[in-house]
């Protein structure tokens, strides 16, 4: 392979779970020196928001497909396939889907036919990814070790042997022919999940992924070549939980049997199917044995269950497809409003009370509607909701937890102290720091991909659309707007 153009390469760190506050912090005290000099300097910091639910793996989409979940027909890390949940046992273990265990490798072909970065810029090394589609044969670095270290760690705790491991993968690749990297760190997320989001080995974490933006960088220097573009990101927030609120739990109190994982996927008679991501977002599926493909709309969905959950502290909003087969309805306990798109502008109509806190009624187009959502403690709620119901696999009923509120049950091993998944700001915003030109306006992690196959000068192949936007022409518009 002949060696391409320098300056016509990009990676991406992910460093999973990293908070954008904490991230702030350890850049005021000079902890991330190499981040700081190699990233941010060039370049820039912003917050970004990542998509719901802000789930590992599902998160990952944005970054590799350019595209929301809901617009690939992922609608979470765990979902119900409708129909085969009505057939024989192996069916419906098939249809509890769950890319947390044995079935994690089928997220990648569960997603609908679209080009991935890795079949876009063949030249592509990838390193500890769950997603790995359209990556080249020897391109899926890390592999076997994020499957064994990978699930030690979940229950031993041993994450710094992962990300170490995944260091030196990087810095390994350093020297080959490749125009893209995209480079994930799972320790953060991981230690997160089992500590709390600002434990000392936590930290210690971040600080092992800025060393090894040094190494990586000293090693490129050393060879005489010019840096890539650097985009290092996050693919959600993080918070402690107080409360572990399962909603499966609650409703086989209530006498409602009710499908769940890890062992209830054969419940018998199931009346309902508990569906989580993250563990601070549940999808719910009525009537799981009977092979309905159709999803319910508001009216069709049961009332007292409705009430019941929403009568929940842990829960934030509800929401649901409307009756009109238009739009997304937008509950809590006492507010209701219908979120609409067409011709190109969002539309937001509270009917009672202000469920997103937006202030009233508002028409506005994408860009202005998540500038206007950064102020609320849910930011892009509109955009997200609507994403997530375009996936005829979403549940009939998504629930998004409030601070400090999950949905499972304090039964998970290992116990999850901290979590994410929710639409709340905490669990929504991310950091995205880049080596190249930041646009003042709010961005999205989903406006990466069509910013790096900008920089790569790779065209998308006609009949392909993503649903980001490269940061040149948001930096057009806000110029626009300040003129
Ligand atoms: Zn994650």
């Amino acid at each position: 392979m002949a060696t391409p153009p320098p300056a016509n390469r990009a990676v991406i760190v992910l460093i999973d779970g990293a908070r954008v506050d904490v991230l702030r912090d350890l850049l005021r005290r000079g902890d991330l020196p190499n981040l700081a000099r190699w990233v941010i300097e060039p370049g820039g910091l912003r917050t970004g928001t990542t998509v719901f639910p802000s789930t590992t793996g599902v998160a990952y989409i944005p970054f590799l497909f350019g595209r929301y979940p809901g617009s690939v027909d992922i609608p979470g890390i765990r979902w119900l396939d409708r129909r085969g949940a009505g057939g024989g046992w192996r069916e419906q273990w098939r249809a509890a889907r769950s890319y947390c265990g044995v079935q994690g490798g089928w997220l990648n072909t569960d997603i609908v036919a679209t080009p991935s970065i890795f079949d876009l810029v063949p030249e592509s090394i990838a390193i500890c990814t769950p997603l790995t589609r359209g990556l080249q044969a020897g391109g899926n670095r890390c592999a076997l070790r994020r499957v064994v270290l990978g699930s030690v760690a979940h229950y031993a705790g041993t994450y710094p042997a992962l990300d170490r491991a995944v260091a030196q993968a990087w810095l390994d690749a350093a020297d080959e022919p490749w125009r893209f990297l995209f480079v994930v760190f799972p320790g953060v997320d991981g230690i997160s999940h089992l500590k709390d989001p600002l434990h000392a080995a936590v930290l210690e974490s971040y600080r092992l992924v800025d060393c090894a933006i040094g190494a990586f960088v000293a090693r490129v220097r050393k060879r005489g070549r010019e840096l890539p573009a650097f985009f290092v990101v996050s693919d959600h927030g993080m918070t402690v939980m107080r409360e572990h609120t399962d909603p499966a739990v609650l409703l086989e109190r209530d006498g409602v049997p009710t499908l769940r994982h890890p062992v209830h996927v054969w419940r018998r008679g199931a009346r309902v199917a508990t569906m989580v991501s993250g563990n601070a977002s549940v999808q719910l599926y009525f009537d799981p044995r009977s092979a309905r493909e159709r999803s319910l709309t508001e009216s069709e969905i049961p009332e007292a269950i409705l009430e019941r959950l929403l009568a929940l502290p842990a829960v934030r909003l509800a929401a649901c497809r409307a009756d009109s087969a238009r739009g997304i309805v937008v509950r809590t306990q006492n507010a209701r409003a219908r979120l609409m798109e067409s011709a190109g502008l969002v539309r937001y109509e509270p009917e009672t009370g202000d469920p997103l806190g937006l202030g009233g009624y508002l028409e506005l187009d994408d860009r202005d509607l998540l500038s206007r959502t950064r102020e609320t403690d849910v930011p892009d709620a509109p955009r997200q909701l609507l994403q997530l119901f375009r996936s005829p696999r979403a549940g009939d009923l998504a629930l998004a937890a409030a601070p400090g509120a999950d949905f499972r049950g304090p039964w998970e091993i290992p116990e999850h102290r901290a979590g994410h998944g929710s639409l709340i700001a905490e669990h929504m915003e991310v950091p995205i720091a880049a080596s190249v030109t930041l646009p003042e306006t709010a961005i999205r992690t989903v406006d990466l991909m069509p910013t790096i196959l900008e920089r790569l000068d790779v065209a998308l192949p006609s009949g392909v659309a993503l649903d980001g936007v490269p940061f040149s022409k948001l930096a057009a518009v806000t110029e626009h707007l300040v003129r």
